[in-house]
């Protein structure tokens, strides 16, 4: 199914940008026909560091860092094509996904020259993981409640605390904690800040959580001491909470919003063959239908975004619509053919059984759909 193809004048690509689809394309063709990986849904979670630094040898990672950080000083609308090939190929992102799409542009815009200068190039290298620090286990929602706090001492901070629902932590070098690094005082949202901390560091443990899939992707990470450099503070500090929702607003509004179950939508099309059923056409025609509205308004953000322009409502709007969307579609792909879900087995069932079993977390990570709606009526001025 070539639908980012066929309908060449939804969010009016532009030329340039037709040329680059086909060549990564070509390069995930050629990866997964290699074995260089098994197309699966979820996968901007999936953890391969060898296909990262291949991909990142195409430069196909940092695309849009300056060129003087080792990026590619692409334009984000070319990142974005990268990233919806990438996706709906079901080719494994876990090992730059996060770095590539939020801590990289994070550091850019308030790390220190020397963070920058350090970090950057091995993002786009391909060769570093980041994890996201933010949630605790009193704290998900409501992030200004976090008690994971850093004190001053001479030449850094010490950090104590604990996260969790990290995602990838266990294979990341680093993660960019959110914490306390001022009492909490009546500004519940003053005195927080953003610390890029290395997960190898002494007074750092992992600990693994299995999801419902029986799989280890999430963590808890306990923080005694962990000693963290001057040069590794992101912005002034104290000013944590406004980094945080910039950091936010990068995750919100992606193709993983709605592209993490097109894998199965795309072996469903390859099941039902060339001559659906009526019910069958109907449905998956609704589910296209639906996807490329979900994609016109996510290139319409990124536009905005690239403008400089806020973008918080449509944004916050996207990731409720567009989770809604990619949890759907492997409920509806189940319903449409007569092959069981089977986490051991290949092809559709595998993809089906995968998409069924991590679905649920869709409407949850980066913000759950009460939380979005709550954005929303704020930004309507309704509340
Ligand atoms: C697969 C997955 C990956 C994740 N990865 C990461 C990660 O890498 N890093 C990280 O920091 N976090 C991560 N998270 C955590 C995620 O961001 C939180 O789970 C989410 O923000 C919700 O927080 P919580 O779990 O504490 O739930 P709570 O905040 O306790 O919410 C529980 C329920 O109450 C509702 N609720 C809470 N407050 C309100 C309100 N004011 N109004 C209405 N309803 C409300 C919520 O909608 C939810 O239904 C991940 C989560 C998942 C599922």
């Amino acid at each position: 199914m070539l639908w980012f193809e066929e309908r060449p004048n939804v969010a009016a690509p532009r030329p340039e940008e037709s040329g680059l689809r086909l060549e990564v394309r070509r390069f995930l063709d050629g990866e997964c026909k290699a074995g260089g990986f098994v197309p699966r849904p979820n996968n901007w979670v999936a953890f391969d560091r060898a296909f990262s630094i291949r991909c990142a040898e195409q430069g196909y990672v940092g695309t849009t860092l300056p060129k003087q950080y080792g990026g590619g000083g692409k334009s984000a609308r070319e990142r974005l094509v990268i990233c919806e090939e990438m996706l709906a190929a079901g080719a494994p992102l876990g090992s730059h996904w996060i770095a590539d799409r939020q801590s990289a542009p994070q550091i850019l815009r308030h790390g220190s020259e020397a963070l920058r200068a350090r970090l950057l190039p091995e993002i786009a290298a391909g060769r570093c993981t980041f994890a996201i620090g933010m949630s605790e286990p009193d704290s998900g929602s409501d992030l200004s409640s976090i008690r994971t706090a850093a004190r001053k001492v001479d030449g850094g901070w010490r950090l104590d605390g604990r996260k969790v629902w990290t995602t990838n932590a266990h294979h990341a070098d680093y993660m960019i904690v959110l914490c306390r690094t001022a009492p909490r005082g009546e500004d519940r949202y003053a005195g927080l800040s953003q610390l890029v901390v290395e997960v190898a560091s002494d007074g750092v443990t992992v600990r693994p959580i299995r999801n419902l899939a029986g799989e280890h992707e999430l963590n808890e990470v306990i923080f005694e001491g962990a000693f963290v450099p001057d040069d590794n503070l992101l912005g002034e500090g104290g000013d944590g909470w406004r980094l945080v929702n910039e950091e936010l607003g990068f995750e919100r509004s992606g193709p993983d919003r709605f592209l993490s179950t097109y894998p199965v939508l795309r072996l469903l099309v390859a099941e039902t063959g060339k001559d659906p059923n009526r019910y069958q056409a109907v449905a998956i025609g609704q589910l296209l239908s639906r996807l490329l509205a979900v994609r016109s308004l996510s290139h319409s953000i990124a536009d905005l975004l690239a403008n400089g322009e806020r973008v918080i409502l449509a944004a916050t709007m996207m990731k409720d619509i567009g989770t809604a969307l990619e949890q759907e579609i492997p409920q509806v792909a189940g319903r449409l053919l007569e092959i069981h879900p089977d986490p051991h087995g290949s092809g559709f069932a595998a993809a089906l059984a995968a998409a069924l079993l991590n679905a649920p977390s869709f409407t949850i990570r980066g913000g759950t759909r009460e939380i979005l709606k709550g954005i929303v009526a704020r930004e309507l001025g309704l509340r």
